[in-house]
């Protein structure tokens, strides 16, 4: 298919200049909210390639769009570009080695996210154009998707109004559709506030928010043996209250994430660990206040845009990685884990093999142990038909977040995956837009879903972003 298919001419002809922005925002790992340098470099190429640009979507100055095209229907391809915190790591070897200790790094990907996205949006523009057919495509650049939830306030805040369809994707060691489970999830602190004292000569006189910590730990461990199946919930400490042991802590914080693989029972889980919270609170003669920091919702599947999507891969092939690519991949397979190595051979009901690089395509749907966590995507998922592709850019069984995951992020094999994905997204965009049956099935099937279970965003409606401030 390579090569004779105006879509992925167009892919070809822009890899290069997304390719080089791929390794660009590598160089600079920035945090969520902080990715300043990241969505200005997407930015300028959306400006350079002719898109029109919108810039601080929904009051947020690290997010982008970028529309191009005329009239209906409306396409748009979700990108990423932020960075993990210690994940920093020299790239193209295959042992530990920060470029920065301690500094950031791509330990998931998404300077390939983004970038992919971006090409797929160039080559769209370019067909669009071409074929004069009626239609836009919108690049999103979306920040924050590591603990930011930046999605469901852009969702929140009417970002994605007008859009007909979504595409978005992730590197993975495997090529697939994603499976359409995820964990909705609600990050909230719990404010303890107490009454400091000498711990030795007046501890009558304290009142230990830090005690109220640990007790409310222990009231959630057992509430853990009465929650519905998948739900998760685990905490940190943000504030213990100081370091001096001889002082009673006046105040502590701890942060929990609590999660369900439906909305609605995330929602009441929460309210039974905030009965916790005030039941420690109550037991230490403390005060306790809740503050929700982000929240996403599970995911809202489309049949339709998954089996579309799945047509699309089996149509295009395995990502084609050559031999040098499988020697280093090996090389990075031999610092893993045998479980680690299981793992994703496991999560799609699959029988290990020696393979290094995965060349294939998984078939849709595989079941086997899934690895379910959240993501910001879902709220996009409520807003419209949305699908998720993985694309295989790294080896197989190198775990998420993770320096082996750095140190692939700039390798050929990953910029053979990141255009990959590229082609996919932009094929099925193709098709969406010359098979007009397609997507009236895939919006059909979303108004389905949200007639028997209406969305509302997990996010309080006054509740801003955790915004950090540009640097100088
Ligand atoms: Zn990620």
């Amino acid at each position: 298919m390579r090569n004779t298919h105006p879509v992925l001419e167009a892919i070809d002809r822009h890899r290069k200049d997304l390719t080089a922005l791929a390794d660009r925002v590598w160089d600079t790992p920035e945090l969520l909210y902080g990715e300043f340098a990241s969505c200005a470099t997407h930015t300028e190429m959306l400006r350079a390639k002719g898109f029109r640009v919108t810039e601080n979507v929904t009051g947020i100055p690290t997010a982008v769009m970028g529309e191009a095209g005329d009239g209906g229907p409306v396409i748009a391809i979700l990108g990423e570009y932020d960075a993990l915190p210690g994940l920093s790591q020299v790239a193209g070897i295959a042992e530990p080695k920060p470029v920065v200790e301690g500094g950031n790094g791509h330990g998931c990907g998404h300077n390939l996210l983004g970038a992919a996205s971006l090409l797929a949006a160039c080559a769209l523009k370019d067909w669009l154009a071409a074929t004069g057919t009626p239609g836009r495509v919108r690049y999103y650049g979306c920040p924050a998707e590591e603990g930011g939830a930046a999605k469901a306030f852009m969702v929140r805040d009417g970002a994605f109004a007008g859009v007909d369809a979504a595409i978005t994707w992730h590197p993975d060691g495997m090529t697939r559709v994603d499976d359409p489970e995820s964990l909705a999830n609600t990050r909230m602190d719990f404010l303890f506030t107490g009454r400091a004292s000498h711990a030795a000569a007046t501890p009558h006189l304290g009142r230990s928010a830090l005690d109220a910590v640990e007790l409310m730990s222990v009231g959630v461990n057992y509430l853990r043996e009465h929650m519905v199946n998948g739900a998760r919930i685990h905490y940190a400490y943000m504030d213990a209250g100081g370091s001096a042991p001889n002082v009673v802590q006046a105040r502590a914080r701890v942060r929990y994430s609590i999660r369900a693989l439906e909305l609605s029972d995330m929602l009441a889980l929460v309210e039974r660990v905030k009965d916790v919270a005030r039941g420690a609170a109550l037991m230490t003669g403390t005060a306790v206040d809740f503050q929700v920091i982000s929240a996403v919702s599970n995911n809202l599947v489309n049949e339709v845009m998954d089996r579309a999507m799945q047509q699309v891969l089996e149509d295009l092939g395995g990502v084609p990685f050559d031999a040098a690519d499988r020697a280093y991949a090996e090389a990075i397979r031999a610092t893993l884990s045998p479980t680690d190595l299981e793992a994703p051979w496991r999560a799609v009901a699959q029988e290990p093999a020696a393979a290094p690089l995965c060349d294939w395509i998984v078939p849709l749907r595989p079941g086997g142990d899934k690895m379910i966590g959240s993501t910001d995507v879902s709220d996009v998922t409520w807003a419209v038909p949305t699908t998720e592709v993985l694309v295989a850019c790294h080896a197989i069984g190198t775990p998420g977040h993770s320096w082996q995951l750095t140190a692939q992020g700039k390798s050929a094999a990953a910029h053979k995956g990141m255009t990959h994905a590229a082609s996919a997204m932009a094929l099925l965009a193709e098709r969406l837009w010359t098979d007009t049956e397609l997507l009236a099935a895939a919006q059909a099937e979303h108004a389905r879903r949200l007639a028997r279970t209406p969305y509302s965003s997990p996010l309080p409606a006054d509740l801003a972003p955790p915004l950090v401030p540009r640097p100088v």
